[in-house]
């Protein structure tokens, strides 16, 4: 029987990560992102359902919205189908589909069509089964493991058991290195028949330095404080904010920083707690706290309260996006080149810290200073080329990235059928 695999969205792009596999015949369909463009969010549906009218399985690997921003909207077209994922993606995921949702419809608030998203996101829930990592799932020939893929909290690779010892490997966002919340992902031990790849670094010849580069960031805020300044680090609300924060009490212990009060704002916020709880760990305490809600504040006018506490404020969205937290906090502290803004990841290019930092224009109405460190959760092209050693795959196929040069080949676009 002829097994494929067809990225339906998520292929030469990052966002809107939608993957079927039709393994020995069974549809399994990994993730439901979202873009974060406004003109074309979605994965193609259409195509999806002409191409799978039944699925079997629905995996949803971690719960970052490129990942499982639209996961109410699969599951609305394939109500029957299961949706298998980790406790700890299952808890993330309705939070952040929740707010993806939300940032949506910012325009139009309280509108039907809203209303029916959140409805949609209800009875999806009711439709997810958890599963720890390494159990079996299994339809009938076909058995599927979801191992830790590093990355985050709760994110896993998937491995699609079929035949007499053949197997898909599908890696999701992955990280081969240890972070302070999550441990390092783990292969499989088999050699995979095809291997289907993320590369968000693939293409890049960046090499990560996380120890180099968390010191230059503490060193970045000291100095900030030193001068009377105050910081915002836009982060990611899930993974990179916890990580950051961790960074930060981690620097004040060492003496790397001197002590200084740091407010927790925005999704970061809501997100840390979920993560307090299944770490089972404190990641606030004194000098790091949720940043507080104000009665009969204004968002901007909490802001600058908040500013007027805090020394530095670490907040959502990481590329700030118009109308988020961070965009407002930014605006407020532009003025002042005491004040410094530091990024920590990937920026899309339709977003305002993007054009930000590659505008000269605009960063001339920016009188503090910004900077830029890279604390990735993914694996940089290093890590990549060991995964591929690791498994020596038949067939390697790599998704999740803008494909450059001749290795474009080995690249999957969207709507490409691939057949192993
Ligand atoms: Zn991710
Ligand atoms: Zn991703």
């Amino acid at each position: 029987m002829e097994n494929l695999f067809i990225p339906v969205g998520g292929g030469n792009e990052i966002g809107a990560s939608c993957y079927l596999y039709i393994v020995s015949g069974k549809r399994i369909l990994v993730d439901s992102g979202i873009r974060f463009s406004k003109r074309e969010p979605y994965p193609d549906f259409k195509f999806l359902k002409a191409l799978a009218p039944e699925l079997d399985a629905i995996i949803i690997t971690h719960a970052h919205v490129d990942h499982c921003g639209s996961v109410h909207l699969l599951s609305n077209l394939y109500p029957e189908t299961p949706i298998y994922t980790t406790h700890e993606t299952a808890q993330l995921l309705a939070l952040m589909v929740e707010d993806a949702i939300k940032v949506r419809y910012i325009a139009e608030r309280n509108s039907s069509e809203e209303w029916k998203e959140y409805r949609l996101l209800d009875e999806s829930l009711s439709r997810v089964e958890r599963r720890e990592f390494f159990d079996r799932i299994e339809l009938e020939d076909v058995e599927i493991v979801l191992h830790p893929a590093g990355h985050v909290l709760g994110a896993s690779s998937v491995a699609i058991h079929y035949g007499e010892s053949s197997s898909v490997f599908h890696s999701g966002d992955i990280s081969l290195s240890l972070q302070r919340t999550v441990g390092r992902a783990e292969l499989p031990p088999e050699k995979a028949s095809l291997l289907v790849l993320e590369s968000t670094y693939y293409y890049s010849d960046r090499r990560f330095q996380r120890e180099k580069d968390e010191r230059e960031l503490l060193e970045t805020v000291k100095k900030s404080v030193e001068r009377g300044g105050k910081v915002l680090i836009p982060a990611f609300a899930l993974g990179r904010a916890q990580e950051i924060l961790l960074l930060l009490s981690e620097g004040m212990r060492e003496g790397l920083l001197p002590p200084i009060t740091v407010y927790v704002d925005g999704l970061a916020r809501d997100v840390s707690t979920i993560y307090e709880n299944l770490l089972n760990r404190p990641l606030f305490n004194y000098y790091v706290q949720p940043a507080p809600s104000y009665q009969g504040l204004s968002f901007k006018e909490a802001c600058r309260e908040n500013l007027r506490e805090a020394d530095c404020i670490l907040s959502t969205s990481g590329m700030l996006v118009e109308g988020t937290p961070s965009f407002i906090y930014s605006k407020l502290l532009a003025k002042d080149p005491r004040n410094s803004i530091i990024f920590s990841g990937y920026m899309a290019e339709e977003s305002f810290g993007y054009r930000l930092l590659n505008s000269r224009k605009l960063l001339s109405a920016f009188r503090c200073r910004i900077e830029k460190h890279h604390l990735s959760a993914h694996s940089d092209r290093e890590e990549l080329e060991e995964i591929l050693d690791t498994l020596t795959p038949e067939k390697t196929v790599f998704v999740h990235g803008y494909p450059e040069g001749e290795e474009r080949n080995n690249h999957a676009f969207n709507r490409e059928v691939i057949r192993f």
